[in-house]
């Protein structure tokens, strides 16, 4: 940063994962952000998510972050399961490239925490000014009419997941639980119990046990919501409906603690491509430009990757033209990421059906099959460096009409727009 660049104010709204990063990102930058958020500030629900290799690298450069990180995360062994519990594949250790789980409260506090020490400011109400706007306050986002004018179209999938997290110590109250996946024996386990029409998740951690099952909705009591409502009887009596589950699953399910299910509704939408307002002075970021099917299991990773690459990309544009430039920065941000999260996008389209249509005698002969783990071009890319890198050739292409080829997808992969009939239809 120039000795005499005037403070550019920076307003980053919704302090989840996307926004806190992007605060400490945009601070490692040169700037001073005020991150807004409208609930309270450490958000205490949730279960667990999937933070993938491309976002811990960033973490890199936050070293307490990146440690306190690396203590809280499942180092999990993979098995996979017919649904009535029958083993068909695992141990796997996958975290190379599939990334950590960790409890998703844990990591927000962590962000939070870091945020805080670095003396960014949090705000709440008063009404601000900005040179930049970045919207990064989830999927319902405000921000959509004056990016767009309009949200992507959403359907109904006619799936929902049941979504938990409780005490480890509970759950070990549970015989055959402590007698077939104690800690001690088999270290942190994630057990996929894959049935025709709906498939059950269990991850057992050292403090946490998590658990979700994917099924069809009742339309009734699932909602986008993070509260949670669900009492286990009722879930339960769902799944009984779904035919033999493994009893070590079903006992968990069953012991569940009051209030601590949620009932989330799957809600598909169409590919946005445009995430920056015509005059590029507000830009959506993470779940706000793309909503991921837990299938994709890169909603959280994306969302890193965008609040590392937009100030990586804002820095360059403002060291060219000062503020001039920041319509330049959300430009090119969009067109660096937009083709890569579209791919990832239709990936979880992709694992979803190939979940409920499994060969077990192959997936037995070859694991992989199931563990549809992700590729070399996925998880070895950096988009701090991929936005250093790319900037200026990406800068001149939109300036000059040029056509511009990203590289962090694959090889031979062109960029074609997508909707979720089209997905669905196979044609994509
Ligand atoms: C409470 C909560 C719990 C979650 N639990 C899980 C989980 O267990 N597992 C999982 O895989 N994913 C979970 N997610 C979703 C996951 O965090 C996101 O899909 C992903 O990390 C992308 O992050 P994001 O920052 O774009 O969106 P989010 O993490 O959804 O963050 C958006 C933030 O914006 C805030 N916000 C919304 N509207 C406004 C507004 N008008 N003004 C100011 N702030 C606003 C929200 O309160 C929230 O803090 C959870 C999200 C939330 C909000």
């Amino acid at each position: 940063m120039g000795s005499a660049e005037p403070r550019i104010e920076i307003l980053i709204v919704g302090a989840g994962l996307a926004g806190l990063f992007c605060a400490l990102e945009c601070k490692r930058r040169g700037f001073a952000p005020i991150v807004l958020e409208s609930r309270d500030v450490v958000q205490s629900v949730g279960d667990f998510i999937t933070i993938g290799p491309t976002a811990i690298r960033a973490f890199k450069n936050w070293p307490t972050l990146y440690d306190a990180f690396h203590k809280a995360a499942y180092d999990t062994n993979v098995y996979y399961h017919k649904q009535n519990g029958e083993v068909a594949a695992g141990p796997r250790k996958v975290n190379e490239s599939f990334g950590w789980n960790i409890i998703r409260p844990d990591l927000h506090k962590m962000l939070m925490d870091t945020v805080l020490a670095k003396g960014i400011e949090l705000s709440d109400g008063e009404i601000l000014y900005a040179d930049l706007v970045i919207a990064a306050d989830g999927i319902r986002s405000k921000s959509w009419t004056v990016v767009t004018g309009e949200e992507p179209k959403t359907y109904s999938s006619g799936s929902a997941i049941f979504r938990c997290a409780y005490p480890t110590s509970h759950a070990m109250t549970i015989p055959s639980l402590r007698e077939n996946w104690d800690i001690s024996t088999h270290g942190e386990t994630m057990h996929f119990f894959l049935g025709s029409v709906s498939h059950g998740i269990m991850l057992i951690g050292k403090e946490k046990i998590c658990w979700g099952w994917m099924h069809r909705d009742d339309e009734t009591t699932s909602t986008e919501s993070w509260s949670a409502k669900l009492s286990s009887e009722t879930a339960l009596q769902q799944l009984d409906g779904d035919g033999e589950w493994s009893p070590e699953y079903r006992a968990v399910v069953d012991a569940t603690p009051p209030n601590s299910i949620v009932h989330w509704k799957l809600v598909w939408r169409d590919l946005h491509k445009d995430w920056v307002s015509p005059k590029g002075r507000v830009v959506q970021i993470g779940d706000a430009a793309h909503a991921f099917l837990p299938t994709s299991v890169n909603g959280g990773t994306q969302a890193f990757e965008d609040a590392v690459s937009l100030p990586c990309c804002l820095r360059m544009a403002i060291d060219q033209k000062g503020l001039d430039g920041i319509p330049t920065a959300t430009r090119v941000h969009n067109t660096l990421r937009l083709d890569r999260v579209s791919f990832i996008q239709q990936l979880g389209f992709k694992r979803r059906h190939a979940y409920y249509n499994l060969d077990w005698e192959a997936v037995k002969k070859d694991p992989s099959i199931v563990a549809s783990e992700p590729a070399k071009w996925q998880y070895e890319h950096d988009p701090d460096k991929y936005a250093t890198d790319r900037f200026e050739e990406c800068r001149n292409c939109l300036e000059t009409g040029k056509a511009f080829k990203n590289t962090n997808v694959p090889e031979h992969y062109t960029f074609e727009p997508w909707t979720v009939k089209d997905m669905e239809a196979g044609t994509k």
